[in-house]
């Protein structure tokens, strides 16, 4: 459903991804892990083109993306397409503050997809019910603890009925008694089998969910296997040496 393959991108003189690349099945649950200033950010947002890179190829859904440093960049028509397919979360929840929730969810469908107000509420509806929020569809994001707002803004995503995800530390703004709140959706969505893409520092739960997990290592994709390969029988000495902060 996702290949991304030799990816880099500059910014400036600095060279963060340096050909990474990350292949994805249906239904595939892939945590990504690594130290600060890896380059995990970058390349999750290079996955929904937030950031253009300048060489390599992405292919979602059968839309396929070539990058050059001399090529055009992807055209907004194209862009607008491409992240109906794929969802995102970060770790900032960047709910719209003057909106309520419901408003919040609605948005992106009646906007950008042109579904009717009645439709999208019915959905919007649902899906608060999913994320245990049925009953905060009338207040404002400010009346929202931070746990709750996450679980918002992961519906807002799931509005737009994606066939991937991608959460950028979804948790790690939250107080420790919130995480658990967040990640139970999360796992809900990989139970229900939709496809996602998740950084986290959240070892145990990354065991959990994954069906895969990639070390990403100075721009590129270091090592990547099944849970237990990856945090269990790490054969990369630099992955070692990172799980080793975890114990
Ligand atoms: P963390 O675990 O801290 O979130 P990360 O693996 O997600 O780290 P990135 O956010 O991808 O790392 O950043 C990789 C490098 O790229 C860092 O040195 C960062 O400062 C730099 N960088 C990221 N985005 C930009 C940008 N828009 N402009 C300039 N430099 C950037
Ligand atoms: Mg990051």
């Amino acid at each position: 459903i996702l290949v991304a393959e030799g990816i880099h991108k500059s910014f400036g003189n600095l060279h963060v991804l340096k050909g990474a690349s990350l292949k994805v099945a249906p239904g595939e649950v892939v945590t990504l892990i690594g130290a600060s200033g890896s380059g995990k950010s970058t390349f999750l947002r290079c996955m929904n083109l937030l950031e253009t890179p300048q060489d390599g190829f992405l292919e979602i859904n059968g839309r396929r993306f070539g990058f050059s440093q001399t090529g055009a960049p992807p055209r907004d028509r194209e862009l607008v397409a491409l992240r109906r397919d794929v969802g995102m979360v970060f770790q900032h929840f960047n709910l719209f503050p003057h909106m309520k929730v419901i408003d919040n969810i609605i948005e992106g469908p009646v906007q950008a997809k042109g579904i009717p107000i009645g439709e999208a509420r019915e959905h919007a509806l649902d899906l608060l019910s999913k994320v245990g929020l049925a009953d905060k569809a009338d207040v404002f994001p400010s009346k929202l603890s931070g746990g709750q707002k996450q679980r918002v803004a992961i519906a807002r995503a799931l509005a737009m009925k994606p066939d991937i995800m991608l959460f950028d530390e979804p948790t790690s703004a939250l107080d420790p008694e919130l995480v658990g709140e967040v990640l139970g959706v999360i796992s809900d969505l990989a139970r229900d089998g939709m496809t996602m893409i998740l950084v986290t520092h959240e070892m145990g739960f990354a065991a959990d969910v994954s069906t895969r997990v990639g070390f990403m290592n100075n721009g590129v994709m270091a090592e990547i296997g099944t849970p237990d390969e990856i945090l269990h029988h790490p054969k990369n000495e630099r992955l070692r040496s990172f799980l080793n902060r975890f114990h």
